[in-house]
């Protein structure tokens, strides 16, 4: 999450009324964005990660571990040194160092920590990302009182269950009107509970959030969740909640927290120029599904163990601000469009670049975009792909408008654009250059969940690094599939253990050189439409390769072999891939199949899915132990991989 405006912001019914004016002044912001950085050139591979973590308070002798509202405070600390540095760089023109950021996230126990200044371009860099991941958690550490510590793991176990939050608070305040998460875990700053207020009433309704419970041996089948209070009427939605939005068999949540309350690991990465930009954004897009069944850490939800090991759908339905004519479940009357899916989710179209291996039968998707705004962007030189993609984040409404914002030189600001582009969330994110400034065209990678330890969120981090330095560098590298069946990935990646037991589709061949994955070469060159197969494989056959398939571990391989680089520099990226292998062919455990693993073992555990207050202490204290290496846990990280 990037910085925050200061102002005002509007309710939904005047915030509604400014929809138009806001897309209209963004897309004029967009358009000057393009002209003025269409044509940049050379820009430095520089890229950086997002961690996102929990703080928590604990209490050893109650054994009760509570996420902390202290978080905003320490928020505030952690970011003093970086407002006096650059009141002193405007004073001297002194140039910043500073090891980490700190941006505040929705949770108000949520902290997210980033590089103090994007890595170097360099490969031998990478090794220093891990020992930046490091500080930041001392740096955080030597804020914190005694009995607290911070946690990056996925989804919090007890979120919205019990006595979960310090201090604690009643539920149903009047942004969320949730059940079980009162307005105080919502970050104090305003626009994030003007987000959460404005997605509801968007919509009409509180959100709906049911993930599958993991029915164990004792899990009563039909599960009807007991902790839901089903003669409560305070609000219209509840109503709703006890005539159809809990369903049975699932654990039921009901506020943007669940969602935005979970935490990720994020990797922002610039291209040398706005064609690298679109090569990057498609083909990463097309490995976030089996990367994120590799990252899986959420497999508890609001007290339950649920069937899903990831966060990806509790965001999406989090923040699906949807109204019921966009959601198709009445006809259209006063709304534009009928929209398939959340403004959280998977990207509908991709860019398309020089690269001469997008085709339009790729962009399989029935896309609903902006007509007004297709035909404006392509009057004003767009091209088809770049308008269409455009005029698709811009079918969706800005959520929080600040009064004070609202007139803007469209020359130099980008707030507006920016308003809708930064609350379309999706698998990966096109970012433009900010208007005046240094940086250049840049992608984020967005659905690897975040990981327990250093080690794993550096090798995550490096590897996807890799992956994308082998795209850039070999352009016949192709890994389009049509974008329903990328949905259909993410879909699968949740799955429990969806690593070991998925099967993703995939590309068959996926470099031109490949004459492992042509499997006919006796009958010559692959017809165009072999060449374009896209099949099943499992994670391991995707990462590690087959007999029939290179596996992108021999790319990221093959692209190492072309840079010069020390032994030791080698060594280091060696065991992030070896890591990366592992958890691909099952010989390293995720964190969530660790976490399943640790409450079902547990003396208290009744084998009902229940995850107790006793349970969730214990287990964050092991999470704990592990990331700070006071226990050894070479079946999370890998053998011989210190934390
Ligand atoms: P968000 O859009 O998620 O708010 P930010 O724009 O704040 O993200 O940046 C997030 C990440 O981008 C950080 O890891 C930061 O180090 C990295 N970053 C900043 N500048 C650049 C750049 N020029 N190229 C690549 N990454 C960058
Ligand atoms: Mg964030
Ligand atoms: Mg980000």
């Amino acid at each position: 999450m990037g910085l925050l405006s200061l102002g005002t912001p509007l309710p939904w019914d005047q915030a509604r009324e400014l929809a138009q004016e806001v897309r209209k002044h963004g897309i004029e912001q967009f358009l000057h964005i393009w002209n003025n950085m269409k044509d940049r050139k050379r820009d430095r591979l520089l890229w950086g990660d997002e961690i996102e973590y929990m703080l928590i308070s604990l209490d050893h002798q109650r054994r009760r571990a509570r996420l902390s509202q202290r978080g905003h405070e320490l928020l505030s600390l952690l970011q003093v040194e970086e407002t006096e540095s650059l009141e002193r760089a405007s004073r001297t023109g002194e140039k910043i160092e500073l090891e980490a950021l700190w941006r505040p996230e929705f949770g108000r126990y949520m902290i997210e920590g980033t590089p103090g200044h994007p890595y170097n371009s360099t490969v031998n860099d990478l090794v220093n990302v891990e020992a930046n991941m490091k500080r930041r958690r001392e740096i955080v550490a030597q804020l914190m009182d005694e009995n607290e510590i911070i946690l990056s793991v996925g989804s919090y176990p007890a979120l919205g269950s019990g006595d979960f939050f310090d201090p604690p608070h009643k539920a149903n305040g009047p942004f969320s009107r949730s059940l079980f998460l009162p307005d105080e875990v919502i970050n104090p700053h305003p626009r994030f509970r003007t987000l959460a207020g404005n997605i509801r009433e968007r919509r009409g309704s509180k959100v709906a959030i049911n993930m599958p419970i993991f029915h164990d041996l004792n899990t009563p089948r039909p599960f009807v969740d007991p902790a839901i209070p089903y003669t409560r009427d305070l609000f219209p939605e509840d109503k709703e909640a006890r005539e159809g939005a809990a369903l049975p068999d699932h654990i039921y949540m009901d506020a943007m927290g669940f969602g935005m309350g979970c935490c990720c690991l994020q990797i922002t990465l610039q291209a040398p120029n706005v064609d690298q930009a679109r090569r990057l954004y498609d083909q990463l897009a097309t490995v976030g599904a089996v990367m994120m069944s590799l990252s899986a850490s959420s497999p508890v939800f609001r007290g339950y163990l649920a069937d899903v090991d990831c966060r990806w759908n509790v965001i999406a339905a989090a923040v699906d601000d949807r109204t019921l004519e966009e959601r198709g479940q009445v006809k259209l009357a006063k709304d534009r469009f009928v929209i398939p899916k959340s403004r959280y989710g998977t990207i509908d179209t991709f860019l398309g670049s020089s690269d001469g291996h997008f085709k339009p039968e790729y962009n399989d998707l029935e896309l609903v975009y902006d007509r007004d705004i297709y035909q404006h962007l392509a009057s004003n030189g767009i091209d088809d792909l770049m308008a269409k993609h455009v005029s698709h984040l811009f079918i969706r409404d800005p959520l929080v408008i600040f009064e004070e914002l609202l007139k803007q030189d469209n020359s130099v600001s980008a707030d507006h654009f920016e308003n809708i582009q930064s609350t379309n969330w999706q698998n990966v994110r096109f970012k433009p250059p900010p208007p005046n400034s240094p940086i250049g065209w840049r992608v984020e990678f967005r659905p690897l969940e975040v990981q327990v330890t250093d080690f794993e969120n550096a090798a995550f981090s490096v590897f996807t690094v890799l992956l994308a330095r082998a795209i850039l560098a070999f352009g016949d590298l192709n890994l389009y599939i049509p974008v329903t069946k990328m949905d259909t990935n993410m879909e699968r990646a949740h799955s429990r253990d969806a690593v070991l037991r998925e099967k993703f589709f995939f590309r068959r061949k996926i470099y031109a050189d490949d004459s492992s994955s042509s499997g006919s070469e006796a009958e010559g060159e692959d017809s165009e439409a072999d060449k374009d197969q896209v099949v099943e494989m499992s994670a391991n056959e995707i990462i590690n390769g087959s007999p029939g398939f290179v596996g992108l571990i021999a790319i990221v391989e093959m692209y190492l072999d072309t840079v010069v680089l020390s032994e030791c520099v080698r060594r280091k990226l060696d065991t992030y891939i070896a890591f990366i292998r592992g958890r691909a062919d099952g010989s390293i455990m995720t964190a969530a199949a660790w976490i399943r693993s640790f409450v079902r073992s547990h003396p208290a555990y009744a084998f009902d899915s229940v995850v107790s207050s006793e349970i969730n202490y214990d287990l964050v204290v092991a999470l704990d132990d592990i990331a700070n290496g006071r226990r050894q846990a070479p079946e999370l990280v890998g053998e011989g991989n210190a934390c």
